[in-house]
């Protein structure tokens, strides 16, 4: 059916009531398009009213994308909604905006004086992933044909732990590389730092090191994976370098453990990426990667667009996007300011051991991860559980009160303990945190006293959790 249907022809009046138009007396049209348009208030509040059954951002304790900007931040972002970021020679304060974001995060980051650091924008993680596998691959052909190896005798690898995000194995798969996992088990739930080199060989291209594994928040030990990789180098002339995907942790950590030596500090930490939309405050769509020197990024990967009459280098993947979520990102490094992220992830910090107390305390749980590094709070249930219920029930009784806390299989080698995992943002304050606890001991409750068909305590299923 056509939005106005056998009305085609009648003057739509502007004083027509919104929900005593036509549109609100009929079901639109869903794969086709309307023959005539609708009037801008009506089809806003049509599509409104289409999201409303969606859940609740800020109760979604599943994502580690950011659910809260500033108002201020919000109003600059649609305000700038139609600058394109790679038209540099258009918008050359806006190239010089994501040049300062680069800049500032090289700095968090410890770039060392004397090289010569680059980065870009990205749409996010994955699209920073790619740019520094690629990176990473090409650079390591470049050496291996000088040293002669047969660069067809075997397929390229690259090492990671079985806890790496889904964009790994799309890099893999799309650039024809050997995706090398080192299992995780209950005594090694990062990467495993006694077997890691047994899977290096000539053909790895990098090992890639996770600063904040997705599924439980855990950080690699990179300091100990560069002392390694040292090792290992001043044996070989087939060198490797690591790149960290620190999606989560890299605007986290150089707030919170400034101490913690897991970035370009470290000799063979070559690139690094990380979400502006995670810990870093924007709304999704943009990522960062940076390499520490030219030397890591092959000049095939950088091709130049013009700018101000003369030309400008760019690696992303993507051409044309908005900008305005760089310019989201600018703000928030202008408004906060070091004290301003520190302070926010440390009430977020908070927020996270409060609950992983409070969770312990019901005796029903164990805490796999108490929050204690990334604000994550993962728990499985004891081994000796006297309820019937599982988690997944738990997470669908949650859900009757918002609250969407995910329930699932540890990855590969680890999966046959199932978890549920909390992600506090910074949006999560400690009055929500206390509403969570008390909706929480009631859907406990409601489960123990409940007449209902529970799930399989066998039964591994899935929540969406890997963002
Ligand atoms: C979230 C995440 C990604 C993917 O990031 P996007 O910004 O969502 O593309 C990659 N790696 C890790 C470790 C992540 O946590």
């Amino acid at each position: 059916m056509t939005l106005y249907g056998k009305h085609d022809q009648e003057t739509r009046n502007v004083l027509d009531p919104i929900f005593g138009s036509f549109s609100e007396d009929h079901d639109l049209t869903k794969y086709e398009l309307n023959q005539q348009p609708t009037e801008p208030r009506i089809a806003y509040q049509v599509i409104k009213d289409q999201l409303l059954d969606e859940g609740n951002a800020r109760q979604n304790l599943a994502t580690f994308c950011q659910t809260y900007m500033e108002p201020e931040a919000t109003k600059l972002m649609s305000e700038t909604l139609e600058k394109n970021a790679i038209d540099k020679s258009e918008y050359p304060r806006t190239a010089e905006i994501e040049n300062r974001c680069v800049n500032i995060i090289a700095n968090l980051w410890h770039v060392q004086s004397n090289e010569e650091y680059m980065g870009t924008s990205t749409v996010g993680s994955s699209e920073a992933c790619m740019l520094g596998g690629m990176a990473m691959k090409f650079a390591w052909r470049n050496r291996a044909k000088k040293l002669g190896l047969d660069l067809n005798a075997h397929k390229p690898n690259l090492v990671i732990s079985s806890g790496y995000q889904v964009c790994w194995e799309k890099f893999c798969v799309y650039w024809d590389v050997e995706l090398r996992t080192v299992p995780m088990d209950l005594n090694h739930q990062s990467l495993n730092m006694e077997k890691v080199m047994d899977y290096v060989d000539e053909y790895t291209i990098g090992i890639v090191g996770i600063m904040g594994i997705t599924y439980t928040g855990r950080y690699d030990d990179l300091e100990k994976l560069n002392d390694l990789v040292e090792n290992y180098n001043q044996k070989t002339d087939y060198k490797v370098y690591i790149h960290v995907d620190a999606a989560s942790g890299g605007l986290y950590a150089p707030f919170m453990e400034p101490d913690l030596k897991w970035d370009f500090q470290l000799k063979n930490v070559v690139s690094i990426n990380t979400s502006g939309h995670k810990y870093g405050l924007v709304y999704p769509g943009i990522g960062w990667v940076l390499w520490r020197d030219q030397a890591y990024l092959p000049k095939e990967l950088i091709f130049n667009v013009s700018y101000l009459g003369g030309e400008m280098p760019t690696m992303a993947i993507n051409f044309s996007r908005s900008a305005s979520h760089i310019i989201g990102q600018y703000y928030n490094f202008i408004r906060y300011g070091f004290k301003g992220y520190h302070d926010i992830h440390q009430r977020t910090h908070d927020v996270a051991v409060y609950l992983a107390k409070e969770i312990e305390k019901l005796d029903l749980f164990e805490i796999v991860n108490d929050g204690s590094r990334l604000p994550i709070v993962c728990y499985r249930n004891k081994d000796n559980r006297e309820h019937e219920w599982t988690l997944y029930d738990l997470a669908d009784r949650l859900a009757m009160k918002g609250w969407q806390v995910p329930a699932y299989p540890l990855p590969a080698d680890l999966d046959q303990i199932e978890v549920q995992r909390i992600v506090v943002r910074a949006d999560f304050g400690m009055g929500m945190a206390h509403d969570f606890i008390e909706d929480l001991k009631q859907a406990i409750h409601d489960l123990d006293q409940a007449h209902i068909v529970f799930h399989e305590k066998t039964a591994l299923k899935k929540y969406g959790f890997t963002h």
